[in-house]
């Protein structure tokens, strides 16, 4: 794919913000668990909390290619810190949410946060209720004037000790409709009656919060809720399609940096007297691996344009997810095998990488998932 001149350019700086930025820092933040609140800043300073807002709004203007924009912007942060990468990709979900539904005041508080640099969640999945959002049991009880919400949401990203200002949570306004009865709702982090509960102790993405949210009585004023009562459901799985192609960036990235690295120890490491780089078999690793990257990386552009051109793209970004996500995870561990022992160890970045992989296959729907919906697609 061609990309504009505007285009090139974000995709330029975003390298050299994440080569200046993160890469001399990445490693603690998976070892410190946290990513620096000067970093979110220095970010919201370039746009990237804001890739997704209209101008007048506070963003750098980039909605009308807001996809594409995105894709690089997310990918080139995923190849030097994937838990960075993974804060803008949800953030920016949860931008397209009020951006499509909010009506005017909520876009002024909350994209314009955004641009300032507040970070937002979105609260679907709860321990009952994973692939099957459906079974959420979250209530939003209409009351006067004010929402009382009831429940709880675990593994919710961008909301923890560190991170997180606002949420949107799928609740359940209508329960006897099932989806057909959950709305989406605002609630700020102070809010009385939410909580944050326990922040994960995880196998990668460690420099991300993700956390359990509690609510008991938690008042919302009515005015809190996005698009129309009852239809929560339907935005959420909006969100996700978009979400998914941003997931799917993050893949990319990972996938990029894990054959840049791999590139780099194949001239350094010496074995049989000739560098690594000269032995056949681990070329073949090399081909494959950057053969499928590229493929990935077509796919996602493609659902990326198809999102931004107005088309229907749930299939494409079900697709590209599916395939990028899985694409990363078999692109590390090849590239571990490449770095042998040393691959193993902390002092090498590998290790971080093949763990940061192995969640995009899980999160924003598992691979399964995306089968059943691009199957769904198919046969409709
Ligand atoms: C690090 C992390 C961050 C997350 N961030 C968020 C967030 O910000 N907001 C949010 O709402 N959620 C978030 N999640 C939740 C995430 O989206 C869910 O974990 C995911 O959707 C899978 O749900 P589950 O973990 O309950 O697995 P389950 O649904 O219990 O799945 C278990 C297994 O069964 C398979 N399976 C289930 N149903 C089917 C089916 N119909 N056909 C075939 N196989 C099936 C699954 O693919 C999986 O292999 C996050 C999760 C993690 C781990």
């Amino acid at each position: 794919m061609h990309f504009s001149r505007e285009e090139k350019m974000l995709q330029k700086m975003a390298g050299e913000f994440a080569r200046g930025e993160l890469r001399p820092i990445a490693a603690d933040i998976d070892r410190e668990e946290r990513i620096p609140r000067e970093v979110i800043q220095k970010m919201a300073g370039v746009g990237f909390t804001a890739l997704n807002v209209p101008k007048e709004y506070g963003g750098p203007g980039l909605a009308g290619i807001s996809n594409v924009c995105k894709v690089l912007v997310i990918s080139e942060l995923a190849r030097e810190c994937a838990s960075t990468a993974e804060v803008i990709a949800v953030h920016t979900l949860v931008n397209d949410i009020f951006l499509k539904h909010g009506n005017e005041a909520q876009k002024r508080k909350y994209l314009s946060a955004a641009a300032a640099g507040k970070i937002g969640a979105f609260a679907l999945t709860e321990a009952n209720a994973g692939s099957d959002a459906s079974a959420a049991a979250t209530r939003a009880v209409p009351d006067g004037d004010d929402y009382v919400l009831d429940g709880s949401k675990c593994f919710i990203s961008n909301m923890g000790p560190n991170e997180g200002d606002y949420v949107v949570v799928i609740a359940l306004t209508d329960p006897k409709r099932g989806t057909r009865g959950m709305s989406a709702i605002v609630v700020d982090r102070n809010t009385p009656g939410f909580t944050i509960g326990k922040r994960e102790e995880k196998m990668g993405l460690r420099g991300a919060d993700i956390s359990e949210l509690i609510f008991e009585n938690c008042r919302v004023p009515k005015s809190n809720l996005i698009g129309r009562e009852n239809e929560g459901f339907k935005i959420a799985m909006q969100a996700l399609d978009g979400g998914r192609i941003g997931m799917a960036a993050q893949a990319l990235g990972i996938s990029d940096a894990a054959i840049a690295a791999s590139i780099e120890y194949m001239g350094q490491r010496v074995q049989f007297g000739k560098p690594i780089g000269k032995l056949q078999g681990l070329q073949w690793y090399l081909a494959d691996m950057a053969t499928r990257t590229e493929a990935a990386r077509a796919l996602v552009l493609e659902a990326a344009e198809a999102a931004d051109a107005g088309e229907p793209f749930t299939k494409l970004a079900s697709m590209c997810k599916y395939f990028a996500s899985e694409t990363a995870v078999w692109v590390t561990n090849k590239a571990l095998q490449i770095h042998g022992g040393y691959g193993y160890m902390r002092d090498y970045p590998l290790e971080r990488m093949y763990r940061d992989a192995r969640i995009v296959p899980i999160y924003e729907g598992t691979s399964e998932i995306q089968k059943v919906v691009i199957a769904r697609e198919l046969l409709k």
